[in-house]
């Protein structure tokens, strides 16, 4: 069996953004070879509200998706669309911000702050798409049960159930636990990128005889099917998955187009106030 190594092992970093709040940027700017068609994931764990209560007030974005998946706490929402609520542990928001949006992401005090969000790339015809807002239910990402394994579906296809689904870029992630000793594998297509970031746990992945804890990256090469087997404790791990764009990346802050000029546009409609696109 052609079965995937490991390239990358990446903890990522401790970082403060929105205004305030803790959070670790597991992949990011320097791992978009890597990574492509996604740009950038956070994860956020923390059981102290004063390391995320701040928030990310109204902020704007430009060029890209963002899914937000909560396994725990609750994240309250608003957006230049006109969109608001909370998501809750076991949902998820996917934002597509296309030609523009503004939108105040807060968390709110529970007991524990536990998620991930994962910036998704836009296409190049696609970055100036109308901006779009989907709450994701529980029920929307279907659990799969089998020998020890629980796969949530999250935004893709596995097997005959089916997540959330982007119009666009349209990723594999899934959310696996496995018990301990527990084994999972699943076919990749080859030229598709794929990484796994541990939440819980320790497992062994790809080819590969060292253990990979929690709070890791693992970005692994091409070939063919992923595998992993869990260490002596339950493991719980995302794995993302999708076909990369290929295309020129200029990058600053939360707006993300394919040149310098575009970003340049950018930044000068947002000091005019002319940045979000009547329709
Ligand atoms: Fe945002």
């Amino acid at each position: 069996m052609d079965v995937r190594n490991v390239k990358k092992v990446i903890k990522g970093y401790q970082t403060v953004d929105g205004a305030g709040v803790q959070l670790v940027r597991v992949l990011g700017h320097a791992d978009v070879k890597d990574i492509d068609p996604f740009l950038m994931l956070d994860a956020f764990d923390s059981q102290d509200p004063n390391e995320y209560v701040l928030g990310f007030p109204m902020h704007p974005h430009r060029g890209i998706e963002t899914l937000t998946y909560l396994i725990d706490g609750k994240i309250d929402h608003r957006d230049t669309l006109g969109n608001s609520g909370r998501i809750q542990g076991g949902e998820a928001q996917w934002m597509t911000s296309g030609s523009g949006i503004l939108h105040e992401e807060m968390p709110a005090i529970s007991d524990r702050l536990f998620g991930l969000q994962l910036w998704i790339n836009l296409p190049r015809e696609h970055k100036m798409t109308e901006p779009a807002y989907h709450d994701i239910n529980t029920e929307d990402m279907p659990r799969v049960e089998k020998n020890g394994v629980t796969v949530r579906v999250v935004a893709g296809n596995y097997g005959d159930s089916t997540g959330a689904k982007g119009n666009f870029v349209q990723p594999l992630i899934l959310d696996i636990s496995l018990i301990p000793g527990a084994k999972f594998s699943i076919p990749i297509p080859d030229s598709h990128t794929l990484f796994t970031y541990v939440l819980e746990g320790d497992g062994f992945f790809g080819n590969d005889d060292s253990m990979i804890p929690r709070r890791t990256a693992v970005i692994f090469g091409n070939g063919g099917t992923f595998q992993v087997k869990a260490g002596t404790q339950d493991l719980r791990f995302m794995l993302f998955s999708g076909i990369p764009l290929d295309e020129p990346v200029a990058w600053a802050g939360p707006i993300v187009m394919n040149t310098r000029q575009e970003l340049e546009k950018a930044f000068s409609e947002l000091d005019e106030g002319i940045f979000i696109k009547k329709r």
